[in-house]
């Protein structure tokens, strides 16, 4: 039993099975199946829908040598990504669970943070998403609040260790926050313990205050 609240979309998730999300969001994403049995569950089936779809529609013709090329590059992201896996459970390390692995060299604990404001750190993780930066460890220490801000598109958040709260709810280590650009929230990190979170956003932030606006270039969210 996991006590997670806070889940990806439907569409989210679908959008995983079908392999149409970029290396950052699927990153947090897989991190939370990695987690919750329910997620999990919801993917695989769409994933045999996936197929279903696949079985029933008509054959094209593949340029010659494709088949090759798909192994070729197959086989060498899997050489390149072949993470050290630990199995996660309730009481593990989520900076080890299997898919946040292979883009944390020893863990969580040996992360170089770059402090970016009061009681603020970030560690920028090398992802390919739809912009450079994409994928971010932040850490917020307790009691400090993020200015309110909105999305400028597609914010997914995953709580790896603390908890945060917003006005949307509390959110502790293996709830995802799943937002778009109609959210609005100012998170503020809750409990004895900085709330580490790993994030992959599409757009930057769009604060809404002068305060934020001005801190802004200094944190580079
Ligand atoms: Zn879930």
């Amino acid at each position: 039993m996991t006590s997670i609240k806070h889940h990806p979309k439907t569409e989210t998730l679908a959008a995983y099975a079908a392999g149409a999300l970029d290396e950052a969001r699927a990153v947090v994403i897989a991190t939370h199946l990695d987690l919750c049995d329910a997620c999990r569950a919801a993917a695989r089936d769409f994933e045999a829908l996936g197929g279903v779809c696949l079985e029933a529609a008509e054959p094209a013709p593949m340029k010659e040598g494709a088949l090759e090329r798909f192994w070729l590059r197959a086989g060498g992201a899997r050489a390149e990504r072949a993470p050290a896996s630990t199995r996660a459970a309730n009481d593990f390390d989520l900076g080890l669970a299997r898919p946040l692995s292979a883009y944390l060299k020893g863990g969580l604990d040996a992360v170089q943070w770059r402090r970016i404001g009061p009681g603020m750190e970030q560690c920028v993780l090398d992802a390919q998403g739809y912009r450079k930066g994409v994928l971010r460890l932040l850490k917020i220490a307790p009691g400090v609040r993020l200015p309110k801000h909105s999305h400028g598109g597609e914010e997914l958040t995953l709580i790896l260790r603390g908890a945060y709260e917003d006005e949307i709810g509390e959110f502790r280590r293996g709830d995802l926050a799943d937002l778009d650009d109609e959210d609005t929230h100012s998170p503020c990190a809750i409990g004895e313990e900085p709330c580490v979170c790993l994030i992959a956003a599409s757009a930057p932030l769009r604060f809404k205050g002068l305060a934020g606006k001005i801190v802004q270039p200094f944190i580079g969210l």
